[in-house]
């Protein structure tokens, strides 16, 4: 109450405040016979005083604070790593890029788990070796409605590396660039481009961005200088990308008329800077942007501000197998998070310790040295690969991935620093683009799952400076999971349902899921100690009806449970609140009705009240022949025709992209030709309308 006071008093002051300014410019003075002025109001009158006591305490309160903050505060050495960290650039016009620095390629990147950022980095690196000099950019901090100036660079070119995402969605950062794109009838006569997009052939709209982006481009006048390149996600992305680069910088060249300059693309872009006696407090612990931001969290929380969610609840979700399937519940109690059923949590997992001090050993570095890495290249925008300063060990915890296997430039770049001749020429090989050094590659690094602990394990001559090791890797990304709740029943939790990861590979070593596997180690101690999870809520489209009455058929085999245990919650809460529920089907499936029924009580409860009017469920291993959650599809097929073609239902699929979706979305072909009557390509065209209006959504993953 005091606090909302204060504040309505503020801005009375300040209303008042203005009044007064204003009526000093208008005032009549009259002289008294004691020599002093003495204001008149417009009516001749002596007026009341126009600030009282309490206004003039809090604005000169205000004056006073804005002074100290503007003139006198301090600035440490903290708050100008913080400034270098937070993304200064927002809105950045092309006046800088254009007339203060001479590149003349800048490569935008649309990413959203940085695969995109680090072609683009690539490529900006690349040029080099033609003569000219680039720079990537996130279009997020750019003026994009500035784009037609680059024709004021002689010799420039724009590329984009675009990736799609969700339902053929852009990335977060691109979407401002994307409405631009959309709204705009910009003339971009003159303005070199071209586009690599990176997509996933299992989703329904592959590369729907980078396609878009290409189409877009040109239709406003700018100049193609190379076809659109497609990589796809789920054969190999990165050589897809070879390839392109490939004939695209020839494609280049004789557009430019230039010629390759044979420099090697092998250059260092951050300079290595050892701290001896930094003070600690200004060493960055893991933070995604400002530092102690996990001493003192501060909402809004977002992927730069992540919340530490306690973990208040950990537990096994199967009976038996060798699997572990978890349920995890966050407290977001006091976060002001808000979140609904369907959308997304996003958690930032640590790397293993044991490979991280496995690294360090087998490279003989002291890991909790401080440094910084700084880039060469004082005009670019980002000053440190991740946050500065820092120790090696909390760079490769928190910020590097060192888990999967690395790419090709990575195995280039180190070869250099490999001291037996035969392992530096079969480094060199696997990074090149020919046909037996990409035959190398698949079976010791892609088939054989090396990471580059493995591999710095297996080339013994291999010893690079930890400090290249940690700019080449890529960042460490934030693990995405469905929600399992809904808010309206657990407005201060958020559950996941996933399942651990962990194999043996090709060469006897045993692979972990980074993420799965740390979570699962969050347990609540016997005496209540709870870990904690840096966590923020990213918004989906995937969301019930707006209408309740609508009925819903959800497919969702395995821990592709997970947003359908929220929706069912939420189902239930609609019903207690007198609403019109309509019908709740849901179809699971798993291997065995003993051994990981997920959610089996909450799901016969649920049956059992009316809430799921109908729980189909396939037992794949139970018997003999496989029964699938589409195979029950087709059993049901005329009840399920009535519900989508008659009674507006709505069709969501979560779980496996690669195979369930697609057999999913093929029964619904079929109950549409075999039921309703349609040939093939009607019930293709039905189902993609269906799509269109939000009646068949899908949260899939591969
Ligand atoms: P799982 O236990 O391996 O599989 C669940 C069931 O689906 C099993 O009975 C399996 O049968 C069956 N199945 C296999 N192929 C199928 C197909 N083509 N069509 C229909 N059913 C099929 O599943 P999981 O380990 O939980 O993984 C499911 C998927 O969901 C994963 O890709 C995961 O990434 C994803 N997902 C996870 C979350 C999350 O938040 N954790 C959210 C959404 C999606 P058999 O094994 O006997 O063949």
């Amino acid at each position: 109450i005091m606090y909302v006071k204060v504040f309505k008093q503020s801005h009375v002051t300040l209303m008042k405040t203005i009044c007064f300014f204003r009526h000093i410019c208008s005032l009549n003075y009259v002289k008294m016979e004691d020599g002093e002025s003495q204001l008149l109001s417009d009516e001749g009158q002596t007026p009341e005083p126009l600030l009282g006591s309490l206004d003039i305490f809090i604005f000169s309160l205000i004056a006073g604070l804005l002074i100290y903050w503007f003139l006198f505060r301090k600035k440490t050495d903290k708050d100008i790593i913080i400034q270098t960290l937070s993304i200064s650039n927002k809105g950045c016009s092309f006046e800088l890029f254009i007339h203060q620095s001479n590149r003349n390629v800048v490569v935008f990147y649309g990413s959203q788990t940085g695969t995109a950022e680090e072609f683009a980095n690539r490529l900006a690196k690349d040029a080099h070796r033609y003569g000219m000099k680039g720079m990537a950019a996130d279009p997020e901090e750019y003026d994009m409605s500035e784009l037609s100036r680059l024709k004021e660079i002689p010799n420039s070119m724009a590329v984009f590396c675009m990736a799609t995402y969700g339902e053929g969605d852009p990335t977060d950062n691109a979407q401002e660039f994307y409405d631009w794109m959309q709204g705009t009838d910009d003339d971009l006569e003159g303005v070199n481009f071209a586009v690599f997009g990176l997509g996933n052939k299992t989703y329904e709209h592959f590369n729907a961005t980078g396609k878009y982006t290409d189409k877009r481009l040109a239709e406003l006048g700018g100049k193609r200088v190379f076809d659109l390149g497609l990589g796809d996600d789920d054969s190999n992305l990165e050589e897809d990308f070879i390839s392109w680069k490939e004939q695209f910088w020839p494609a280049v060249c004789e557009f430019f008329g230039v010629e390759a300059t044979g420099e090697d693309s092998s250059i260092r872009q951050f300079e290595l800077v050892v701290h001896n006696d930094i003070n600690m407090n200004q060493v960055y612990t893991g933070e995604m942007g400002r530092l102690k931001s996990f001493q003192t969290q501060k909402p809004p929380f977002d992927s730069k501000n992540p919340f530490l969610a306690p973990v208040s609840v950990n537990r096994k979700l199967n009976k038996g197998g060798n699997r572990h399937l978890m349920h995890i519940e966050l407290d977001i109690m006091d976060s002001k998070i808000r979140y609904d059923a369907g959308d997304h949590v996003a958690v930032y997992p640590i790397n293993d310790a044991v490979v991280v001090s496995r690294i360090g050993e087998r490279l003989g570095v002291d890991l909790d040295t401080a440094i910084s890495l700084k880039n060469l290249d004082e005009e670019c925008n980002k000053k440190h690969p991740f946050p500065c300063p820092t120790t090696y060990r909390t760079a490769l915890s928190h910020y590097l991935d060192i888990n999967n296997k690395p790419r090709k430039n990575v195995l280039y770049d180190l070869a250099q620093y490999a001291s037996d001749p035969q392992e530096q020429e079969n480094m060199r090989k696997m990074a090149s683009a020919s046909p037996e050094g990409k035959a190398l590659y698949q079976s010791w690094v892609l088939d054989s799952e090396r990471n580059i602990l493995a591999i710095l394990e297996d080339l013994p001559s291999l010893n690079p400076p930890i400090d290249h090791l940690c700019e080449l890797l890529p960042r460490l990304q934030a693990r995405y999971y469905s929600i399992a709740s809904s808010s309206k029943v657990h407005p201060n939790s958020i559950h996941i349902c996933a399942v651990v990861i962990e194999y043996t590979t090709e060469t006897g070593r045993v692979y972990k899921g980074v993420a799965t596997n740390w979570l699962k180690n969050k347990e609540v101690t016997e005496n209540g100690h709870k870990h904690t999870v840096p966590m923020y809520v990213r918004r989906s489209q995937f969301r019930l009806p707006f209408k309740p009455s609508n009925p819903v058929i959800m497919i969702g085999p395995g821990t592709g449970i997970a947003p359908f245990m929220g929706f069912i919650q939420e189902r239930a809460w609609q019903k207690e609140q007198g609403k019109d529920v309509g019908e709740t089907i849901l179809y699971f499936g798993c291997r065995h009705k003993n051994e990981d029924f997920l959610y089996q009580q909450e799901l016969e409860e649920f049956e059992r009240v009316g809430v799921l009017t109908q729980l189909n469920i396939a037992f794949s291993r139970d018997q003999e022949r496989k029964i699938y959650v589409q195979h029950l599809l087709k059993k049901n097929k005329e009840q399920l025709w009535k519900l989508i073609h008659s009674n507006n239902a709505h069709i969501y699929v979560c779980g496996d992209a690669r195979n369930m979706a697609r057999d999913v979305h093929t029964a619904f072909y079929e109950i549409a030709e075999e039921v309703g009557g349609l040939t093939h390509t009607q019930a293709v065209d039905y189902f993609k309308k269906l799509m269109t209006k939000g009646r068949y959504s899908q949260d899939v993953w591969s």
